[in-house]
């Protein structure tokens, strides 16, 4: 590293970004603020991290050499995203921020439910599934309905059926294509809610507002702050949920966890080793965004205020052609606009963001 640990990397280091999608974009702009080149690793041709950034190297996330060679160019290596091989990360050391531990907990449903059955925190009663008989055994033992979830590879409610009746079954197993998976207690909850925080190598930690999320199709569609009732009387139990399991991770960066709010408090739903959507409206509405607070905590540097700037903000995500009202979006002065610049507009596909500050 270009400078000492304790003082931090010097402007005019490189940050290497594996992924380059949407969330490494957003990462390579705060970067750049700070004086930062930004080198993204991603499979694509023409990925949209890559254009916003200093170096672009087109390469397979399982190709142990080529990320070798790439972060061999690079002063710190993070991620954008996690359902990324383990095996030729390992050999990073020191030099990947967060660890590999952080994945390889949180890319595995199975995996990362037993880490947070150890850590003690509430979730989903669960049951891991490999076969057709294990589905039988967990509907037996958790009872209707059930939310069956592929272990590796889900995102934005993908890989995900639902068992509501024991004739389902057989449905649900093959729509999730026969593969490893988790089964859990659908959980009666009135809202969901994430806490996003930033940890230091010293173990400093610091949280933002949290925000109230509201999906559609498993996707989400709008993140509010505050959150209000009732999420606001979990806040503070959830923020030291979220810290411990960021300190029993040893993670280093920003984490994100997804709850939902039962009547009883806080149930955790998932961890995300890394910025968040439901983070986006950090850029304009926090004194500093999760995208700057990550490149300050990979890169040695104190973490920022995280305070909310306004009385409320809302965020929209710009789903599939909701991109194509950007003329009526930008001419709108309240709303401030951000677009990806991802190309085709497919259903379901996050094109953009908006942010309304109040
Ligand atoms: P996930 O991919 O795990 O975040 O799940 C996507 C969405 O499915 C969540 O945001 C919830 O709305 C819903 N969901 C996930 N798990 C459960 C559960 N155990 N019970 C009820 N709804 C759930």
């Amino acid at each position: 590293m270009r400078s000492s640990e304790a003082a931090g990397l010097a402007p005019g280091s490189t940050i290497g970004i594996i992924g380059g999608g949407q969330l490494g974009r957003m990462l390579a702009l705060a970067a750049a603020q700070l004086g930062y080149r930004c080198h993204i690793f991603d499979p694509h041709e023409a990925p949209c991290a890559a254009e916003v950034a200093a170096i672009f190297t087109r390469g397979s996330f399982d190709d142990s050499g080529a990320i070798a060679a790439f972060a061999a160019a690079c002063d710190v290596v993070t991620f954008e995203f996690e359902n990324l091989p383990a095996a030729p990360l390992e050999a990073l050391g020191h030099k990947m921020r967060p660890a590999v531990r952080s994945l390889t907990v949180t890319q595995d449903r199975a995996v990362e439910k037993r880490f947070l059955d150890e850590a003690g925190v509430r979730i989903a009663p669960w049951a891991a599934v490999d076969d057709r008989e294990a589905l039988d055994a967990a509907i037996e033992r958790l009872g209707l309905p059930l939310l069956l979830k592929t272990r590796r590879f889900g995102y934005d409610g993908k890989g995900q059926a639902w068992v509501r009746a024991p004739e389902e079954a057989a449905a649900a197993w093959a729509a999730i294509g026969q593969r490893p998976a988790v089964a859990e207690k659908g959980m009666d909850f009135s809202a969901e809610y994430s806490v996003i925080v930033a940890r230091t190598a010293d173990g400093h930690c610091s949280a933002w507002p949290v925000s109230r999320n509201i999906h559609e199709g498993g996707i989400l569609r709008r993140s509010e702050i505050p959150p209000g009732a009732p999420i606001d009387a979990q806040v503070s139990q959830a923020v030291e949920i979220a810290a411990l399991l960021a300190e029993r991770l040893g993670h280093v960066g920003v984490m994100t966890v997804e709850y939902f709010a039962c009547a009883d408090g806080p149930v955790v739903n998932e961890i995300a080793p890394r910025v968040h959507n439901s983070g986006h409206w950090t850029i304009e509405g926090a004194a500093t965004s999760q995208f700057e607070q990550h490149v300050r905590a990979i890169c040695g540097l104190p973490l920022r205020d995280t305070r909310l700037v306004g009385q409320a903000v809302v965020m929209d995500n710009l789903i599939g052609d909701d991109v194509g009202q950007w003329d009526a979006l930008v001419a709108d002065p309240n709303a401030r606009v951000h677009f990806y610049n991802k190309g085709e507009a497919r259903p379901g596909r996050k094109m953009g963001h908006v942010t309304r500050v109040r």
